[in-house]
């Protein structure tokens, strides 16, 4: 009886999230119809600049469709044991670009052998979110640094991922992870309502200290494996 109860509440938010989710991402999708009708009509140089929009436009619709089917099936098919360091690596990777973009740097600092488990790209996924907002709090006035550095204490795995960014109030704070919460013009607002997800889902914990011009730092825990 419990069980049923518990799942037709999660149906019932998963079909309300549905239906904003739709409304929010035909937005996008109409724009880029606007600027691909124009560059059509037009047939100009303009086109270029036009297209350079709408392809944004378009990664923005499939980022938040993406994030809205993890939301809604955050359970996890394919579960292996994941070495941090491995999965780090890649984001690293895959970030380092836009952080010296951003006139940034990450500094991964994480030994050989930290083992959770968990599906490798959901667990990317939650950290791209999160670094994604490191790199995109940077502010003007100094560089960017991102740290992130792991270890094992009482059979978990310590994670900590710290930025110089320009960091949350308090009440900010209090709404991380709310749907469409953002301060962001073009910002979703899904980004660590997904993490949360989950960091959840792999039975872990998150926390967030953040000071307003100093910066923000995350601690995830997760069990250890093996
Ligand atoms: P989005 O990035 O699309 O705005 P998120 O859910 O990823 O949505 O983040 C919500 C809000 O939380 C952001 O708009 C930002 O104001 C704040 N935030 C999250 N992480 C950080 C961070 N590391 N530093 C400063 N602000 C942050
Ligand atoms: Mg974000």
């Amino acid at each position: 009886f419990n069980n049923e109860l518990q799942r037709s509440e999660k149906m019932e938010i998963i079909s309300d999230l549905a239906a904003s989710v739709a409304h929010e991402v035909r937005n996008p999708l109409q724009v880029t119809r606007g600027f691909l009708q124009l560059m059509n009509e037009q047939n100009s140089d303009n086109g270029k600049g036009y297209l350079k929009y709408a392809l944004e436009e378009l990664d923005r619709a499939s980022e938040i469709i993406t994030d809205f089917l993890t939301f809604a099936k955050p359970e996890f098919e394919q579960v292996s044991i994941l070495n941090i360091i491995d999965e780090f690596r890649h984001i690293e990777g895959i970030l380092n670009p836009m952080a010296s973009l951003e006139g940034g740097r990450i500094y991964l600092n994480i030994p050989d052998g930290l083992r959770v488990q968990g599906n490798s790209s959901k667990f990317k996924q939650a950290f791209i979110n999160m670094i994604k907002n490191s790199i995109e709090a940077f502010g003007p006035e100094r560089e960017g640094e991102i740290r992130i550095w792991a270890y094992a204490e009482n059979e978990q795995i310590v994670i900590h991922i710290q930025d110089n960014g320009e960091g949350m109030s308090a009440s900010e704070l209090s709404h991380l992870g709310e749907p469409y919460f953002s301060n962001k013009t073009k910002g979703t607002g899904l980004g660590m309502m997904v993490t949360f997800r989950i960091i959840e889902a792999m039975k872990g914990r998150i926390s967030y200290t953040s000071a307003k011009g100093v910066g923000t730092e995350a601690v995830v825990r997760f069990p250890a494996a093996g």
